[in-house]
C-alpha cells in the first residue's frame, strides 16, 4: 500500500498531470470523508467500503471553443442509508463519472461553467480532488432512498397492509374493543 511515486491526491497540480497525460487510480477510507458520514448512516459492524477512484488527465476541447486542460474522475463507493419505506439500513452503491475541465481565472471559469453543459473549475496548481469527490458523491446521494425490494414487510409501515387487513385483527382495534367492552359493562 506504498504510494510515494502517486502525488498528493489533495494537492494535484493539474496543469502538470493534464501535460503528462497522467492517470491515477486508487481508494481513500470511507471514513475520511466527514461531510458523507453526516448525510450516511454508520456503517455498523462492518468496514464502510473504499472510495476508490480513478482520474484521467488530457487536454481536451470545451464546448463554445477552445482546448483547456481536464480532469475525468471515476468514483466510487457503497454507503449506508436508511430505507425510506421500511427504514431498514440499506447499502446504497454510488458512483459518479464526470469530466471538469480548468481555466485560468475564477471569473472565466464561472462564466464557461454557466455557459456550458460541461463542469468548468478555475485551474489549480492544488486541486483537492478528495474534496472534489465528497462534493460529488455528495450530490450523487438518492434523494429518497429505497430498497428494490424492502426484506419484510414491516410493522411500521402504513398503507397496503393496513388497508387490507381486517380492522378487527389489529392489535391496537382488539384493545380499543375491550375497553368500550369493559365501559359497557
Ligand atoms: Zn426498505
Amino acid at each position: 500500500m506504498t504510494s510515494a511515486r502517486a502525488p498528493d491526491s489533495r494537492r494535484l497540480d493539474v496543469a502538470a498531470l493534464t501535460a503528462a497525460g497522467a492517470e491515477i487510480a486508487g481508494e481513500w477510507p470511507q471514513e475520511g470523508f466527514a461531510r458523507l458520514a453526516l448525510s450516511t448512516l454508520p456503517s455498523g459492524p462492518d468496514v464502510p467500503a473504499p472510495v476508490s477512484f480513478h482520474l484521467a488527465a488530457e487536454r481536451a476541447p470545451l464546448e463554445g471553443g477552445g482546448v483547456y486542460p481536464a480532469l475525468r474522475i471515476d468514483v466510487s463507493t457503497q454507503v449506508r442509508l436508511e430505507c425510506q419505506r421500511c427504514l431498514q439500513p440499506m447499502l446504497q452503491p454510488l458512483r459518479v463519472d464526470r469530466r471538469f475541465f480548468f481555466v485560468p481565472g475564477e471569473e472565466a471559469a464561472a462564466a464557461l461553467d454557466a455557459e456550458t453543459d460541461d463542469d468548468v473549475l478555475e485551474l489549480t496548481p492544488a486541486l483537492d480532488l478528495h474534496a472534489l469527490a465528497e462534493d460529488e458523491l455528495l450530490l450523487a446521494l438518492p434523494i429518497v432512498p429505497r430498497h428494490e425490494a424492502c426484506p419484510e414487510a414491516m410493522p411500521l409501515s402504513f398503507g397496503e397492509e393496513d388497508a387490507a387487513s381486517p380492522a378487527e385483527n389489529h392489535p391496537f382495534a382488539a384493545l380499543a374493543a375491550l375497553k368500550t367492552g369493559g365501559k359497557a359493562g
